[in-house]
Order: structure tokens, then C-alpha cells, then sequence
């Protein structure tokens, strides 16, 4: 921890970070593992930040309100002449195509803010290219930990970037870099390095919240569901507490989150399994929703807001990816799921037809070369 960019400066309004699971306040500072009580027991869970009771607006509820610029956020909220009564939000309009930059951005301003010189994380291609733009335009130092199978444009896009790679066939030995670098005291860890796992940095999280914040304004009705691509679930818990600001201090009605998957994991938490278990599963070409674990905060983001959980098979992702892309539309296979739950939504009536709908398309395909 040697300098401090100046800039960037944690929001007096911060309280501290609580846990998802067991409600346990903890003081703002990094902890890696999440919520250190829920470890002890092996139950894994992700923080999130809580404000001073006098944070009345929305600004008020962000870690950081200056954060490294580089034009992400308010990203368009798109009619489709042949979606009814559903809009997308087209997180692919962000500067380096995907949802990840705000989370970028939010959790570069944390680490400058407080000494660190390096972010570290573990990723299949979004998460790591948004943080290195990010890291590079705050002049920190990022490695990241991806799969060998990572394709050669992204490797050439991240050695641009100025990011350290390093190549894993596993994601046990992925996460282990990750981890060994969370205990050095010059770098911020902010991708999962808990088994199992709870999700990414709180503080980055926080950026996902702007999304609610938009659509709220861009939405031609009252918006009475979201439906959302999801792996551990930092994007639908981040979205869930942009919607709970906004309920507390507008009234604006919570809308139902649906969070879609490529295997039941998170499905089959819902069905009783333990939030903890393995769910293995073949995810084909979905790599942004990979994975064979679920969180407590993507289980907490449908409970709480009377959502569910939507399986779309890889191959049902083809064929939507092909009938999008037959209709102009460039958003990745992991993004195009969101339309197949929500023709899925509508025809079990889980979704009526007067229940006007925002689908959240998070990724660019260009992030798929
Ligand atoms: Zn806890």
C-alpha cells in the first residue's frame, strides 16, 4: 500500500458491509472470504453495503462516487417492434461491451482509493477485459486468472490492456492464483476465492445498481419484471439493491426477478438442494454463465423479489442466438437466454401480457471472438 490516486474517495455515507445470509454488520474493509462468520461455518456468503439512515438520495448509496470514467452506464433501454410490452436493456453499449464495466469501475476506484497496486481476478473473458480497461485507466497493475481455452483474441485484447494473464485447465487452480494474491498486502482479490463461492467484491457490486436506477427512469410503464442472465448472481443481487433503494425512497414497487441459467443449479436450490451443493451439467458455449455452483445472494435476489429461476439449455441458446442475430442483434449466446426465458415466462403466464418486462442483455458478441 504505498500511494493513493487521488480522486477517488470511500463515501462518508458507508456504514459497512453486511452479511446476505446472517445479517451480521461488519466495518468496510476487505474481506475476501465474504462474511467471516458464515465461513466458519461453510456456509459461504457475500457481503453487501449498507448506508447511514441519512443517505436520502440515490447517489448517497454509492461506495464511491467518482470512479475511473471511461463512459460506462446509461446504457439504452430498447423497444423491439416484435417484443410485447418488454424492453432490453443493452448493457452490450457499455465502453468495452459488457455489464462488467460498472462493476469495473466501482471496484478500481476502491482499490486506488485504498493503496492497493494491483486488482486480481479470475475470469472467462468479460469481468477480466472490463478490469483491465479499468484498472489501466486508474494506472493500476491487474492480473487475471482464465481457462486455457480462452480464445487468442481475448488473450491479445488483454495483453493490450497491459493485463498479466495467466492460463488454468482448472478453475481449482484458477482461483488458487486468485487466492494466493488476495494475501499480498498490494493487491485487491476482487473475484471468488471462498469455497464455495459467494460471488465478486461487494464494493464492485454496488455498481450494478445504476442498472435498476436507469431502467426505472427509461421504462415507458412500471416495470413488474426483470429478467437476467446469471452465474453467482452479482449482477441480480446488485439489481435486487438498486430496486430496494428505490423502493425506500420513491415507493417504486420491487419487480420480479428472473434469473436464467444453463443447468439447475440455482432451479435446484429452489427444489430444496443446499445452496452449498455441486450441479454438474454440460453449459456448451454459455462461458459467461458457466459454472457448476450457485450463491445465497442469487438465491436471496429471487426470493426476496418473488422471482424464480429459468433453465435455457445451450441448445435452445443456439437457436435464439441465431434468430437474433437474423434480426441484427450482436449480443453473446449467454445474453440471448434472457429471450428464450422470457418466451418460456409468458407462455406459463408467469408473465402476463399487461406485466411489462425489461430483459437485460448483458454482453456484446464481439466478447465471444
Ligand atoms: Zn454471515
Amino acid at each position: 500500500m504505498t500511494h493513493t490516486v487521488p480522486g477517488f474517495a470511500l463515501s462518508p455515507t458507508l456504514r459497512g458491509l453486511r452479511c446476505v445470509q446472517c445479517s451480521t454488520l461488519h466495518p468496510p474493509e476487505d474481506l475476501p472470504l465474504g462474511c467471516p462468520g458464515c465461513d466458519v461455518t461453510r456456509r459461504n456468503s457475500n457481503l453487501f453495503c449498507v448506508y447511514d439512515d441519512g443517505a436520502r438520495t440515490l447517489q448517497e448509496r454509492l461506495p464511491y462516487r467518482s470512479t475511473p470514467a471511461l463512459g460506462e452506464g446509461e446504457t439504452p433501454l430498447v423497444r423491439l417492434p416484435w417484443l410485447e410490452n418488454a424492453s432490453v436493456k443493452n448493457e452490450a453499449a457499455n465502453p468495452t461491451g459488457s455489464h462488467k464495466d460498472r462493476f469495473a469501475a466501482m471496484v478500481v476506484a476502491h482499490a486506488a482509493a485504498s493503496g492497493y497496486e494491483r486488482v486480481a481476478i479470475g475470469s472467462s473473458g468479460n469481468a477480466g477485459i472490463a478490469l483491465g480497461a479499468y484498472a489501466a485507466a486508474a494506472g493500476l497493475r491487474c492480473t487475471v486468472a482464465g481457462f486455457t481455452r480462452l480464445s487468442e483474441t481475448t488473450r491479445e485484447q488483454l495483453s493490450a490492456l497491459g493485463a498479466d494473464l495467466h492460463l488454468f485447465d482448472t478453475d481449482r487452480e484458477r482461483v488458487g492464483l486468485i487466492r494466493d494474491l488476495a494475501a499480498k498486502p498490494d493487491t485487491l482479490a476482487v473475484s471468488n476465492i471462498a469455497e464455495p463461492f459467494v460471488g465478486c467484491h461487494p464494493v464492485g457490486i454496488e455498481g450494478y445498481k445504476r442498472i435498476a436506477w436507469e431502467i426505472a427512469d427509461q421504462a415507458p410503464a412500471e416495470v413488474r419484471h426483470i429478467v437476467l442472465p446469471t452465474c453467482r448472481g452479482d449482477l441480480a443481487w446488485g439489481v435486487y439493491r438498486g430496486f430496494h433503494d428505490l423502493h425506500e425512497l420513491r415507493g417504486t414497487p420491487m419487480p420480479r426477478l428472473h434469473l436464467v441459467e444453463p443447468i439447475p443449479r440455482l432451479a435446484a436450490v429452489l427444489g430444496g438442494a443446499p445452496v452449498t451443493g455441486r450441479f454438474p451439467g454440460d453449459t456448451g458455449r454459455l462461458h459467461s454463465i458457466a459454472g457448476h455452483t450457485t450463491t445465497v445472494q442469487a438465491h436471496r435476489a429471487v426470493t426476496l423479489s418473488g422471482g424464480t429461476a429459468v433453465v435455457v439449455s445451450p441448445e435452445s441458446a443456439e437457436e435464439w442466438f441465431a434468430r437474433l442475430c437474423g434480426r441484427g442483434h450482436v449480443w453473446e449466446r449467454s445474453s440471448v437466454t434472457v429471450f428464450a426465458a422470457h418466451e418460456r415466462l409468458r407462455a406459463e403466464d408467469t408473465i402476463r401480457a399487461s406485466d411489462h418486462t425489461v430483459l437485460v442483455a448483458t454482453s456484446h458478441f464481439f466478447k465471444g471472438l
